[in-house]
Parts: C-alpha cells; sequence; structure tokens
C-alpha cells in the first residue's frame, strides 16, 4: 500500500512513528529490509533557515532523527546526547543570533547539507544522503527543493509606530509566539514548485493523511506549495486529516498563536472546517476528519469520527493512524 502523509516538525513526526507502527512496519532501528509498505512524508520546509552560514531545516531534521532512533526524546528535537561547544563558543564571539540553540552533532548534519547545497544538489538529494545514515525506514520529501521561509508580522518591538517581518523562527523560538501576529506568511511559496516526487506520490497513493501538525506553519506551509493543493482535490485516495487541536487547545506547542493570526479559532471544528471538504467546497482538501472522541464536531462535505487522540506512546498513536486508514476507506490487516 502506498501512503502520503504531510507533516511539519514534532507532532508529525511522532505521528509518522504511529503510522509506521500501524502499517507493520519494522521499529526504529530495526532492519528496514523488504518493507510491504511504501509511505512518503511531505515535510514542511518553511521553518527552514540561515544560521551561522549553516542551512538549518528543523522540521525535516526532527522527522528523519525522530524515525531514525536519534531524537533527544525529553525535548523532542535534535540529537540525543547532545553537547554545546561550538554554541558556548560562538556565544563567546557574541556572535549574532543567540537565540537559536545548534548542538555539535546537529552542525555536523547542518555541515553536510549545506555544502552539498553550495555544490548545486537540491535539497530533496541532500535529504535522501543524510536519510542514508538514518535510515528512517520511510521516503522524506521536502515539500519544496526552492526556498520559502515562512515570516511573521508583528508590531516592531522596538517601535511600536512600525511593523516588522520575522522569520517564523525569531518568532517562535526567540519570542516563543508571544508577539501577537498580524499575517503569517510562506514568502517565496507562490513560486514554488513541490519537491520532485512530491505530486507523483499523492496522485499514485492509496491513502493520504494530514498529520495533527501545526495547521497554519506546517501542513498550511506544505498546501501553499502551488499544485498540492490541487493534487490533494484529484488523487483517488481517501484524503484524512488529524485535529491538533483537542478540547480547544493545542498541545505541547503555540499553535493557537497561528490560527488566531489567519482569524481561524483554536477548536477541532473550526481547523476541520479550514481545511474544508473535497466534495462540496472549492478549496478543500478533506474526505474525513478525527476529531478526539467526545467532541462534537460537524465539518460541512466532511465525514468526521471522534477516537482519542493523544499521541502518548506508539501504540496510541497506531490507534490514531488504524483510525485514520479506516476512514479513508483502505484496510492495513
Ligand atoms: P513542529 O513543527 O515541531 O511545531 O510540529 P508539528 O507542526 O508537526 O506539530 C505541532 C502540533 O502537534 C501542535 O499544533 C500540537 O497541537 C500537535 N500535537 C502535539 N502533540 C499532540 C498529540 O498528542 N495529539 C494531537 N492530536 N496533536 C498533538
Ligand atoms: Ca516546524
Amino acid at each position: 500500500m502506498k501512503v502520503v502523509v504531510l507533516v511539519g516538525g514534532v507532532g508529525g513526526a511522532r505521528f509518522l512513528l504511529g503510522v509506521q507502527a500501524a502499517l507493520g512496519l519494522p521499529p526504529v532501528g530495526a532492519a528496514k529490509k523488504d518493507v510491504p509498505h511504501e509511505v512518503t512524508a511531505v515535510v514542511n520546509t518553511g521553518d527552514d533557515v540561515w544560521m551561522h552560514g549553516l542551512r538549518v531545516c528543523p522540521d525535516l531534521d526532527t522527522c528523519m532523527y525522530t524515525l531514525g532512533g536519534g531524537i533527544d526524546t525529553e525535548r523532542g528535537w535534535g540529537h540525543a546526547g547532545e553537547t554545546w561547544t561550538v554554541k558556548q563558543e560562538l556565544a563567546a564571539y557574541g556572535a549574532e543570533p543567540t537565540w537559536f540553540g545548534l548542538g555539535d552533532k546537529d552542525i555536523a548534519t547542518h555541515l553536510i547539507r549545506s555544502r552539498m547545497l553550495r555544490a548545486g544538489y537540491p535539497l530533496s538529494a541532500v535529504t535522501e544522503a543524510l536519510c542514508a545514515r538514518w535510515q528512517p525506514g520511510l521516503r522524506l520529501l521536502p515539500m519544496s527543493d526552492d526556498r520559502v521561509e515562512t515570516h511573521v508580522v508583528v508590531d516592531d518591538p522596538d517601535d511600536p509606530e512600525q511593523r516588522k517581518a520575522l522569520h517564523f523562527q525569531e518568532w517562535w523560538v526567540r519570542y516563543r509566539a508571544e508577539l501577537p501576529a498580524h499575517t503569517i506568511v510562506p514568502v517565496g511559496a507562490e513560486e514554488s514548485v513541490p519537491a520532485p516526487g512530491v505530486l507523483d506520490a499523492i496522485g499514485e497513493a492509496d491513502a493520504v493523511l494530514l498529520a495533527p501538525s501545526n495547521p497554519v506553519v506546517s501542513v498550511g506551509t506544505v498546501l501553499s506549495v502551488p499544485g498540492v493543493r490541487e493534487a490533494l482535490r484529484k488523487t483517488e485516495a481517501g484524503v484524512v486529516g488529524l485535529s491538533p487541536i483537542i478540547e480547544g487547545r493545542a498541545l505541547r506547542g503555540m499553535a493557537d498563536a497561528c490560527l488566531g493570526a489567519i482569524g481561524v479559532e483554536t477548536t477541532a471544528e473550526a481547523v476541520g472546517r479550514h481545511y474544508g471538504s473535497r466534495q462540496t467546497s472549492e478549496e478543500g482538501v478533506l474526505d474525513g476528519w478525527l476529531v478526539q472522541s467526545g467532541e462534537a464536531v460537524s465539518v460541512p462535505g466532511v465525514a468526521v469520527r471522534g477516537v482519542p487522540l493523544l499521541m502518548s506512546d506508539v501504540d496510541a498513536t497506531a490507534r490514531m493512524a488504524r483510525a485514520a486508514f479506516e476512514l479513508c476507506g483502505v484496510d492495513v490487516d
């Protein structure tokens, strides 16, 4: 069976572990030969940023480290057993920015990526090369090889009369999304094209899932790449999303600040309606929408089901993925 999942970072990576478990694929660290299913994760790259001359791809790396068994499971991002010598040395030089943590081991990834990008390889090829080490057990595709960077328009903290566009990472990490956002814009998206393989994977899929990732700056950014939304609307596969919002709250994150900026309430119903129905709305992408059990949610033209949506461990997450496959109309047993 062929499966495509649209994902961001931490929430997306955790969900992918559940998808693998639901499909009976080898767990993290096990040999990955002769797997019966083909899973493609289309990953948000709007968070990507140049830092100290290095290209950092937070969501791709979170997926790659998580699926490859190298993630710091407490933090949810970066390497396990990380050290911070380079960060301390940069701080000793007074090198800006200081608010972004690059761990020593992580830097090796960014050095290789940056060197390959400068040599002319596209990000999709670089990602494939990095995955040769990590063996994530599925195909990780950047949404696009083109530079797309999410920016957030805020009141200038230094001059309240002015507005200022911050790179998403600065807003998220430095300001912890506490500066109210006027708008959130995936800069470069309009001119971008999907990375090789993205549209084909969606077109050939038996099931397409929207991970319970941030609907604005993760899944929303992937959907902003021209052609992706259209591919979702015309694929023969069922398209099912999982709500990242449970009982009106975003889990482990500040997704509410992003939803507010685009005028969408922080509820499973509002996010489901924002994604919209493939059947009955012009821009919609969903056939099905999974929400937390017990919540009364209605999304016109979309089949809504309630299931436990807390990714507390891999088994619980696998049950979510199974429910999503069922709603897609595919049998994974
Ligand atoms: P990021 O790129 O690291 O911010 O991660 P994602 O965009 O992939 O995922 C962040 C989203 O995951 C947040 O909006 C959370 O609401 C959602 N999330 C985190 N943990 C859970 C969980 O256990 N269940 C559900 N349904 N959503 C979750
Ligand atoms: Ca992210």
